[in-house]
């Protein structure tokens, strides 16, 4: 089966996520030290929640982009839409909704109880 589709989808999710990125680590300073600059003040708690609400996003972020390259790198060697879990395959619906999607339905509501 061919995912041109998906190929295309996933690219630009891709690269969509990667821009976020790089925005959002722009506008926040986030890649570390801005703790250190913010510090010597009553404002140290503050600074700190807002931090880690920060890496938070960036965190999710980069979540997010490498469910999307391992999905592309799933199509490369072959085993996109099949369910890294159970090895069945995943319903065309449900990676034409999440093209990233590693597991069927079934394996992601067993992961997400854990
Ligand atoms: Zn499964």
């Amino acid at each position: 089966m061919e995912f041109v589709v998906a190929t295309i989808t996933l690219n630009s999710e891709r690269a969509r996520i990667a821009d976020d990125l790089e925005q959002f680590r722009a506008e926040t300073g986030c890649d570390r030290g801005s703790a250190d600059r913010l510090g010597a003040g009553s404002d140290d708690a503050v600074a700190t929640y807002e931090d880690e609400f920060d890496e938070g996003i960036a965190d999710d972020l980069q979540v997010s982009l490498d469910e999307v390259d391992a999905a592309l790198a799933r199509i490369a060697v072959g085993t996109y839409g099949v369910c890294t879990d159970c090895g069945e395959g995943i319903p065309e619906k449900r990676l034409t909704a999440l093209p990233a999607s590693a597991r069927c339905i079934e394996c992601q509501r067993k992961q997400e109880q854990r």
